[in-house]
C-alpha cells in the first residue's frame, strides 16, 4: 500500500509495479492533479536523472534558462550556468501522466480513498475498511503525514508556509529567467518568486511559519504583488488558482521506518532546507524506496530499513545555510552585497548546484552566450 499518489508515492508505486509486486495506491482527493501545493519547477538534474521522466511530453513543459535574482532594493543580477535549466510544468498535467504510467505497469490507483489509521499484524498492517490488509505500507502523504503519527514515525516540525497564484494567459516580459525575489519584511526564512510557467504566469513566496497563519500569507502575497508591480503588475487581475501548503524545512524526521513500513517525500523531510526544493528527491528517493521494498518483499535483500534508509539525504550543509538565513537574513547585506563574489558562490551552490556564472551586464550576457 502506497499512500498519496503525488511525486513520491507515484514513483514509488511505479517501480512496485514494475518489479511485479501487487500495489495500491490510496489517495484522498479525487483525481492526483487536483488541488496543488507547488510551483512545480523541475531543475535539470531531475529530468537528467529520474529515469521515469523520460518521455514527459514536451506540451506539460516550458525551459526556463536563467535565473534573476532581485535584491530588496529591486536591483537584480542574471544568473546561469552552462547547459543549467529549469522547467516550470503544468504540474497537475505532469502528475496525471506519472498516474497513468504507474497504473498501465499494473498499480492500482484508488482515489477519494483516505488512510486514517493502522493496526500492525504479524507480517504487516489492517488499514481497516475500505483498504484492508497490506504487507508493507509506504507513507507519501506529504508534510502532516497521517502514516508518520498512526505508525509512530517521525514526524515534520519545522516548516516555511508557501502561497502561490496563477495568472493564466499572462506574459512576462522576461520570461526566459525565474525571477526570484528577497525581501526579509514580505518573506524572512525564504524568497519570492514570478515565473512564466506552461499556460500564464505563477507568483508566489514562502517565508517562516508563524501562527497567524492564512491572514499573514494574503496580506505577505499582497506585499509582493505591490513590489512586483513595476516590473509585472498582477494587481486587480483575476487569479485562477491559489496554491498554498506546507514545506518541511528541518531536514529528514526520524525515524523513518519501522518494521514493514517506512516514508519517502515530504512526509519524510526530504526536502531541501535552503531551496524548498522537493520534488527531485521525492521522486528519486520515490523509486529507490520502491524497488528497495520489492527487493524486501522477493526475499532478494534484508529489510529496508537497514538496506535503504541510509541512502536518504542527510542536508548538513544546507540546513546550516538554512540556520544562517533564519538568523541572520538582513535586508542591507543583501542590498550591499548581492553582485559580489561570495554572493556568487552561495547562489551558485542554491541554484545551480555550485556551477553558476553570474552576469551583471548586457555586455557580459552578449559575450557569454556567444559561442
Ligand atoms: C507553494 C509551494 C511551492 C513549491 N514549489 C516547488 C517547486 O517549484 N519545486 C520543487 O521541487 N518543490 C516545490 N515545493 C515542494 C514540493 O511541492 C514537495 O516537496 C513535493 O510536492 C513533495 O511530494 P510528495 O509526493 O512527497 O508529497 P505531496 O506532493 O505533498 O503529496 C502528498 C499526497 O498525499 C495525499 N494524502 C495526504 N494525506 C492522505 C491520506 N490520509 N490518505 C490518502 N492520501 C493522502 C495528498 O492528497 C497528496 O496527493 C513547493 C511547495 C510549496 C508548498
Amino acid at each position: 500500500m502506497v499512500v498519496g499518489a503525488s511525486f513520491a508515492g507515484l514513483a514509488c508505486a511505479l517501480a512496485l509495479a514494475r518489479a511485479g509486486v501487487r500495489v495500491t495506491i490510496a489517495e484522498k482527493k479525487t483525481d492526483p492533479g487536483a488541488k496543488l501545493h507547488t510551483t512545480g519547477i523541475l531543475v535539470r538534474d531531475v529530468v537528467d536523472g529520474v529515469p521515469i521522466l523520460q518521455g514527459l511530453p514536451a506540451s506539460l513543459v516550458r525551459r526556463v534558462d536563467a535565473v534573476r535574482l532581485y535584491a530588496p532594493n529591486l536591483r537584480s543580477v542574471d544568473l546561469r550556468a552552462p547547459g543549467y535549466y529549469f522547467l516550470a510544468t503544468d504540474t497537475p498535467g505532469v502528475l496525471r501522466w506519472l498516474a497513468d504510467r504507474a497504473v498501465q505497469a499494473g498499480a492500482e490507483l484508488r482515489c477519494d480513498t483516505a488512510f486514517r489509521g493502522a493496526q500492525p499484524l504479524a507480517g504487516g498492517y489492517d488499514l481497516g475498511a475500505p483498504l484492508g490488509r497490506t504487507d508493507f505500507i509506504v507513507g507519501a502523504d506529504g508534510p502532516a503525514s497521517r502514516v508518520a503519527k498512526a505508525l509512530g514515525l517521525g514526524t515534520n516540525r519545522q516548516f516555511l508556509a508557501g502561497i502561490e497564484h496563477e495568472y493564466p494567459g499572462a506574459q512576462l516580459g522576461e520570461p526566459g529567467f525565474l525571477h526570484c525575489f528577497i525581501d526579509r519584511r514580505l518573506m524572512p526564512g525564504y524568497i519570492g518568486w514570478m515565473v512564466q510557467g506552461v499556460h500564464g504566469v505563477q507568483v508566489g513566496l514562502a517565508r517562516r511559519l508563524r501562527a497567524q497563519g492564512a491572514a499573514e500569507m494574503k496580506s505577505a502575497m499582497a506585499g509582493l504583488l505591490a513590489k512586483l508591480a513595476p516590473i509585472a503588475d498582477f494587481r486587480g487581475r483575476a487569479v485562477a488558482s491559489v496554491r498554498a501548503g506546507l514545506i518541511p524545512c528541518g531536514g529528514l524526521v526520524r525515524p523513518l521506518a519501522r518494521a514493514r513500513a517506512l516514508l519517502v517525500g515530504d512526509a519524510a523531510g526530504l526536502v531541501s532546507p535552503v531551496t524548498a526544493g522537493g520534488i527531485h528527491t521525492a521522486l528519486a528517493h520515490g523509486l529507490a524506496a520502491g524497488d528497495a521494498v520489492a527487493d524486501f518483499l522477493a526475499g532478494r535483500s534484508g529489510d529496508p530499513r537497514r538496506e535503504f534508509i541510509d541512502t536518504y539525504p542527510r542536508f548538513r550543509v544546507k540546513r546550516l545555510l538554512r540556520f544562517a538565513f533564519d538568523h541572520f537574513q538582513s535586508d542591507t547585506f543583501f542590498n550591499l552585497a548581492l553582485a559580489t563574489e561570495p554572493m556568487r558562490w552561495a547562489a551558485g551552490r542554491i541554484y545551480f548546484h555550485q556551477r553558476a556564472v553570474m552576469l551583471e551586464s548586457p555586455a557580459e550576457q552578449r559575450r557569454f552566450e556567444a559561442p
